[in-house]
């Protein structure tokens, strides 16, 4: 790796100061895991390296009257730890449980995975069924906007170069909503999804139908996409192992899956249909364990 200059922030406007003064060419470093593998293989290192990983406010989970806001350099360990995700958000600890071994979770954070815009990481679709929203700050004020128009492209997310991730924010009406998360991998343990999936639902407790499901799926789309026909499919549907398996062919078909050296298109429309099932079943145990 070549030389670069390194400056670090002890707080977001600090942050942003500095990467209007160093300019596009500054590199944002937060856990590293991400970074240093892409700085290691580039050509020319960046002139400046802008060591975010001390911004106070940029840490920590709460709940507040908006929802559960986490810190964008709260790390995948963090999640799986905290007492606040678990009960309000269980999917999301779920989620940061997979990604990675023990030293990816406990360096890597959230705001990493999500800028990294890969769209086979494992925190976009949990966040993205709970309808989560970020905020970004920037030289012009901040800003907040769903997680799901935050990522645009592969490895392409809304943010400006001269802006940074804040938080993430769990919405108060997501809080508490049973969900399952589901990810396939080649292996069983540090292997990145060839599919991910997460469901989000409530069940109506008068007419046993579902509410409001949401199904987020990653790894086959040039980013994690939502299945808009299969939660139209189910809205109102009575709950049934059959609903569950027609919403999972449903977004099957919602896919945009590419075929690589790890799986084939057919394959991963497949693993959709199969996950979203299950998936949806798990958020509807979750329900049932709930009342
Ligand atoms: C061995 C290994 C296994 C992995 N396994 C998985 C896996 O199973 N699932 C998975 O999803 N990921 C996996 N990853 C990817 C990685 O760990 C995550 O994407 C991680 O969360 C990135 O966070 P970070 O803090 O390390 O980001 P960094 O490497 O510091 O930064 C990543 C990118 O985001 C930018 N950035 C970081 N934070 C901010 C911010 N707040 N505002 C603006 N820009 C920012 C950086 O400039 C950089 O471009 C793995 C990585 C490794 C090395």
């Amino acid at each position: 790796m070549r030389a670069f200059k390194l400056v670090s922030a002890t707080d977001s406007a600090q942050a942003v100061a500095l990467l209007a003064e160093h300019g596009p060419g500054v590199k944002v470093l937060a856990g590293g895991t991400d970074l240093l593998v892409d700085l290691k293989a580039a050509p020319e290192a960046p002139a400046v390296v802008l060591d975010i990983s001390r911004a106070a406010d940029m840490k920590g989970i709460a709940a507040t009257d908006a929802g559960l806001r986490i810190g964008a350099l709260v790390t995948h360990g963090e999640l799986t730890r905290s007492p606040l995700v678990r009960e309000l958000a269980p999917v999301l600890a779920e989620a940061a449980r997979t990604i990675g071994a023990v030293q990816t979770r406990n360096l890597g954070t959230l705001g990493g995975n999500l800028v990294s815009g890969v769209p086979s990481m494992d925190s976009g679709p949990a966040l993205i069924a709970l309808e989560a929203r970020v905020t970004v700050a920037g030289p012009r004020g901040t800003r907040t906007l769903g997680l799901a128009e935050f990522f645009v492209g592969p490895r392409r997310t809304a943010l400006a170069p001269d802006e940074l991730l804040v938080d993430v924010v769990v919405p108060a009406a997501s809080l508490g909503k049973p969900a399952g998360f589901l990810k396939s991998g080649l292996r069983k343990g540090q292997a990145l999804a060839l599919v991910n999936v997460a469901a989000a639902l409530w069940i109506d407790p008068d007419r046993g139908a579902f509410r409001a499901p949401r199904i987020a799926l990653g790894a086959v789309a040039p980013t994690v996409i939502r299945a808009p026909r299969a939660e139209a499919y189910l809205e109102g549907r009575a709950v049934t192992a059959e609903a569950m398996a027609e919403a999972g062919r449903i977004a099957a078909t919602e896919a945009r899956p590419i075929g690589d050296f790890r799986a084939s298109a057919d394959y991963r429309r497949e693993l959709v249909a199969v996950l979203t099932r299950r998936a949806l079943a798990a958020a509807c145990d979750r329900a049932e364990g709930a009342q």
